[in-house]
């Protein structure tokens, strides 16, 4: 069987094969198979084609199989997928220059995942505070915050536990505070002697496209520097221009000590990356952290096509102009709508909130050859790939505004 006969053997697979049974239950899925994609159209596995408008929860921010990420893929495939970090890996070096580059920081570190970065991220704040000491180190995180699945991340990851499919304990050392409040945070950072870092989201994806205050970033960064904190910044989901910067830091100029990054990274090859000062990532000395896959010549090839390719596009440029366009289309178009509230967003992060619960709309939508993702129960969030095109961000908003007035409607 040579590789396109595998191929088609995997898309003649019944979705209700009972294979599909031995899979663990852990994620409420719709009733769609994708088979291919291209831009920001998927075909499913009877012809029909959607209109992408989450990009693999802000994965696929080049679009699908993009001609460069592909041929770069193939290239490094033929050559050499995995070596480990047991030797120099060229791309590895080479992303991490061009990481340093693009967000001002001098280091990195290799992962899989947005949740790994984040571990990274952690530890290595809580070295920089064992060096420094602190032995019972704590981090402030926000309320409402995400950071991933791991325990680690988890244990940062509003409601810090509560979520009953989470074992008890959760790591310690983490203390939360409201989400864009500097008072607050101060006042935290006063009730908390052994208060090491702050980490948070520049925007927060997961809680519904939460945008703080103009200036927020910057008066935490401030704070950090005059108490002598670390101020790591989770740009998994805002990362790569996907806000209309490189990094959503970069709006306000309030540069991080630690940022993490995955994501869009690979436009869909798993690769995540904790950046750092040097200053603060020396911590991390050799044996302390470590991942056999992080950072392969597959995974490496990947992110280094997305970056020259973000950088040729001019992508950043694009999401800020096309963000804006959607959210004036979307707000001219559901104006009115009894069930719509605020409309929010930043460059292609968008969040449509309504007045009650709408999570059955990923489905209606679905049926209507679009997808979105509802997130925090009643926020419609769309993250559609960057290289989105005006006559696709018009049928989008066509196609939305279809789905959303017949649920307010219907409720
Ligand atoms: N941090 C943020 C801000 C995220 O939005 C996510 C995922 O949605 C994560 C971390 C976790 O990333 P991953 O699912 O790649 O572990």
């Amino acid at each position: 069987m040579d590789a396109l006969d595998a191929l088609d053997a995997l898309d003649a697979l019944d979705a209700s094969d009972a294979s599909a049974g031995c899979l663990i239950q852990n994620y409420t899925r719709l009733p769609v198979t994708f088979t291919h994609g291209e831009g920001a159209w998927l075909w499913d596995d009877k012809g029909r084609r959607y209109l992408d408008a989450i990009a693999g929860i802000a994965v696929c921010s080049l679009g699908h199989a993009h001609p460069a990420v592909t041929a770069a893929l193939c290239e490094q495939a033929r050559r050499v997928t995995h070596t480990s970090n047991l030797y120099r890996i060229a791309a590895q070096e080479k992303l991490a220059g061009e990481l340093a580059r693009i967000s001002g920081l001098e280091t990195a570190f290799f992962c899989n995942s947005g949740a790994e970065a984040n571990e990274a991220a952690i530890k290595i704040a809580r070295l920089a505070a064992r060096a420094d000491g602190n032995n019972h180190p704590v981090i402030a995180v926000a309320r409402g915050a995400f950071h991933g699945r791991t325990l680690g991340a988890w244990s940062a990851t509003d409601p810090l536990g509560e979520h009953p499919g989470t074992p008890p304990p959760l790591a310690p050392g983490f203390v939360q505070t409201p989400f864009g409040d500097i008072a607050a945070l101060e006042k935290t950072a006063d009730e908390t002697p052994q208060l090491c870092a702050v980490m948070l989201e520049p925007i927060q994806g997961e809680n519904g496209v939460r945008i703080p205050a103009d200036g927020t970033l910057r008066a935490v960064r401030e704070l950090c520097d005059r108490r002598g904190l670390l101020l790591i910044l989770d740009e998994v989901q805002t990362g790569l221009c996907r806000t209309g910067a490189w990094y959503c830091f970069r709006h306000e100029g309030a540069a991080p000590d630690l940022l993490t990054t995955a994501k869009a990274l690979g436009n869909g090859v798993p690769v995540g990356a904790c950046l750092g000062r040097r200053e603060t990532t020396r911590h991390l000395a050799a044996g302390a952290h470590g991942s056999t896959f992080g950072g392969n010549p597959l995974a490496c090839a990947a992110a280094l096509a997305v970056i020259k390719t973000m950088e040729q596009e001019k992508l950043h440029e694009q999401a800020a102009r096309t963000g804006d366009y959607l959210l004036g289309e979307l707000r001219r178009a559901l104006a009115g709508v009894p069930s719509v509230g605020d409309i929010r967003g930043r460059g292609l992060l968008i969040g449509i909130e309504l007045d009650r619960p709408c999570q059955a709309l990923a489905q209606t939508a679905l049926e209507h050859e679009l997808l979105i993702n509802v997130t925090a129960g009643r926020v419609i969030r769309l993250a559609p790939p960057l290289i989105m095109e005006r006559a696709q961000a018009d049928l989008l908003v066509e196609r939305l505004t279809a789905v959303i007035a017949n649920f307010g409607d219907g409720a």
